[in-house]
């Protein structure tokens, strides 16, 4: 095992790897930006080491920097959280290359999964079922026009390269197609430095389900069930749960076993996920992230597994610490997240804490690096916490959440608490009614 492990990353998420390694008996390193110097998981590693400038291409981004950390304190592995480097691939290869481990897949992985189109084929071969559309990449604005017609609209415009929701159109009608399709190249390419495109069909009111799996990089995966993640803004997440209100425990088990022996045959290493949309009983694959996901502590609190300990383990050569049949799904999780914004807009709202307050008792957990006095910088993401609850049951979880979150104080700043205050006043939130669109629809409603 490692005795010493440096996590390249910010926030709650650098806390979470930070206690799991605690835990397990490991030393860890921080690493920071100048903007970072007060950060919770600065305070929180057993050293810190600042690796340049607020930017974070300078800092949170930069290899140099990360792979310096690394000899200057002999951590002899990095975790990279999510976001900044854990989907990096040439980044994982430099890690290789000094002689380090990364706590994640292979640069080979992350390199197929990357690739939206390559992912796509893999899967597909794999008998993962996907969404009808392109046989790869859409070159010409000619041939999007012939697959719209010949597909039937509504479709939607795909970057090969995108994610965090950038990147994607909906052309709703043929005359949509040039805008949707243009659009869509030129974000693939601002944003990605790739102006590939597919196109797929637009499915109207599928809810968005996600397989947890996990492989020990020899041939042997499982999976743990399903998140619920189809309430979101703009394809962003805020509201996710487990198990899936609309997922049978014989649908879990069939699209779960197919997911582990997709990743079991390509020899996968540590935590992934396979994001699917869910419709009329259909599975339709989407992406896979190969990495630990936001909202990873829902499947965390079922299964009552600890998925980042998981991941140092195989990273460290050894076997997962449980089997499929030791997964046994335990009452009901829901997480929000807890975003420095300002409502009705969700325009970011950095400032300066001026007094916080957790909700404890049972089955409450938060993640967050929030503390009174702490200065949220306005350099990086709007993510300040998650809370995240437990019950026995969906309702059980509900009700707790309306408990936890009248508990919870961050004062000082706008955040999307009176959200979620809001959401669980609507009778669709309760019986579990709702899809990717509801959220939109709902927010439009308000401003109505
Ligand atoms: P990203 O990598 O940017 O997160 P995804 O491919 O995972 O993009 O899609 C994000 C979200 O976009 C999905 O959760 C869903 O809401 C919507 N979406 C993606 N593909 C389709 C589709 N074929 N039909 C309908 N909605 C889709």
């Amino acid at each position: 095992m490692f005795s010493k492990i440096l996590v390249a990353n910010r926030g709650e998420i650098a806390l979470r790897v930070i206690r799991a390694a605690r835990e397990m008996g490991i030393a860890t390193v921080a690493v920071h930006s100048t903007a970072d110097a007060d950060a919770m998981h600065v305070r929180m590693a057993d050293e810190s080491v600042c690796i340049g400038p607020p930017a974070s291409p300078q800092s949170y981004l930069s290899f140099p920097a990360i792979i310096s950390a690394c000899e200057i304190t002999g951590a002899e592995a990095i975790h990279p959280g999510y976001g900044f480097l854990s989907e990096n691939a040439q980044f994982v290869q430099i890690v290789e290359d000094h002689d380090l481990t990364f706590i994640g897949p292979t640069a080979e992985h992350i390199r197929v999964m990357g690739d939206k189109i390559t992912a796509k084929d893999t899967m597909k071969a794999l008998g993962v079922p996907c969404v009808p559309g392109s046989d790869g990449g859409v070159a010409t604005l000619e041939e999007a026009k012939a697959l719209g017609e010949e597909m039937g609209y509504p479709v939607i415009i795909k970057a090969t390269a995108g994610g965090g929701g950038r990147g994607m159109k909906v052309a709703q009608t043929a005359a949509d197609m040039e805008s949707a399709f243009m659009t869509a190249r030129a974000e693939g390419k601002a944003a990605f430095g790739n102006d590939e495109v597919y196109i797929e069909k637009y499915l109207t009111t599928p809810r968005h389900i996600e397989i947890q799996v996990f492989g020990d990089g020899k041939g042997r995966a499982v999976h743990l069930g399903e998140r619920d993640c189809s309430l979101q803004r703009r394809h962003q997440k805020v509201f996710e749960e487990a198990p899936g209100p609309s997922i049978s425990p014989e649908e879990r088990a069939e699209i779960g076993r197919v997911c582990a022996e997709a990743v079991a045959k390509i020899n996968y290493i540590g935590a992934g996920t396979i994001e699917f949309l869910y419709e009329n009983g259909e599975f339709y694959f989407i992406e896979m992230n190969t990495r630990l996901q936001v909202e990873h502590p829902v499947t965390e609190a079922i299964f009552g597994v600890d998925l980042v300990r998981e991941q140092i383990r195989v990273a460290a050569g050894l076997d997962m610490s449980f089997h499929q049949d030791d997964l046994e799904i335990n009452g009901h999780s829901i997480e929000v997240r807890l975003n420095a914004e300002k409502l009705p807009n969700f325009s970011p709202s950095p400032g300066t804490i001026t007094q916080y307050h957790a909700p404890g008792g049972l089955g409450v957990r938060i993640d967050s690096a929030l503390y009174d006095g702490y200065r949220i910088p306005p350099y990086y993401d709007s993510l300040i916490g998650k809370l995240i609850v437990h019950g026995r049951d969906r309702a059980e979880a509900l009700s707790r959440l309306n408990r936890a979150l009248g508990e919870l104080i961050i004062d000082g700043i706008d955040t999307t608490v009176p959200l979620f205050h809001a959401l669980l006043a609507e009778k669709d939130i309760h019986t579990g009614d709702y899809n990717i669109h509801w959220l939109e629809k709902w927010l439009e409603a308000q401003e109505a």
